[in-house]
C-alpha cells in the first residue's frame, strides 16, 4: 500500500531560528527538536514573543533561546517569562529538588501546589513575590528550577520525574 502523504510529518528542511543549522518542519511550520540545539519553533516565535512574551512549544521566547544557546547553556524560562506562560496559558509545571510543582489560576489569582503543599495567591504578583518552598522564596531560587513549562497532559505519575530537555 502507498503510505498517504501526511502534512504533520517534518518532510521539510529548513534553517533553525536559534543555531542556524538545518533543521525539519511540517507542512504548517512547526519544527520537529532541533538535532543540533534542541530548539522547537511553531513557525510564529518572534510574534509569539513581541505579544505575550513567550514561545510554544518551549516557553522561553526565542531572543533569550538565542542568547542561551550562544552562551552554551540550556535553554531554561526565567521567572519572568515562566509568569507570561502562566498568563498566556494558566496552567504551568516546574521540577524542584525531584518533585514536581503545579501552578495554576483559579478565581483571578493563583494556587501553587505539589502532593504535600498549597498556597493560593489572589494575584500574579503576590505569587511572584511570596510563593515559597519550605519557606525559601521561589524567585530567590529559581536556579534551582528544573524544566518549567507548560502543563501538557499526562497521568498522575507522567509528572514523577521532568520530560527530557
Ligand atoms: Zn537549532
Amino acid at each position: 500500500m502507498e503510505k498517504k502523504y501526511n502534512p504533520n510529518e517534518y518532510n521539510n528542511a529548513t534553517k533553525c531560528e536559534v543555531c542556524g543549522n538545518l533543521t525539519f518542519s511540517d507542512d504548517y511550520g512547526n519544527t520537529d527538536k532541533c538535532p543540533h540545539c534542541g530548539w522547537k519553533s511553531n513557525s510564529d516565535s518572534e510574534f509569539y514573543e513581541e505579544c505575550y512574551g513567550i514561545s510554544y512549544p518551549l516557553l522561553v521566547p526565542l531572543s533569550r533561546a538565542r542568547e542561551q544557546y550562544k552562551a552554551g547553556q540550556k535553554f531554561k524560562a526565567t521567572l519572568e517569562d515562566f509568569i507570561n506562560g502562566l498568563n498566556f496559558y494558566a496552567e504551568m509545571l516546574f521540577w524542584h529538588n525531584g518533585k514536581v510543582y503545579e501552578v495554576f489560576r483559579r478565581n483571578g489569582g493563583v494556587v501553587f501546589s505539589s502532593k504535600d503543599n498549597e498556597q493560593g495567591f489572589t494575584t500574579i504578583n503576590e505569587f511572584r513575590d511570596k510563593a515559597n518552598i519550605n519557606g525559601r522564596l521561589l524567585k530567590d531560587i529559581w536556579d534551582e528550577v528544573v524544566h518549567p513549562c507548560f502543563m501538557y497532559c499526562g497521568g498522575e505519575h507522567d509528572y514523577d520525574f521532568p520530560p527530557e530537555d
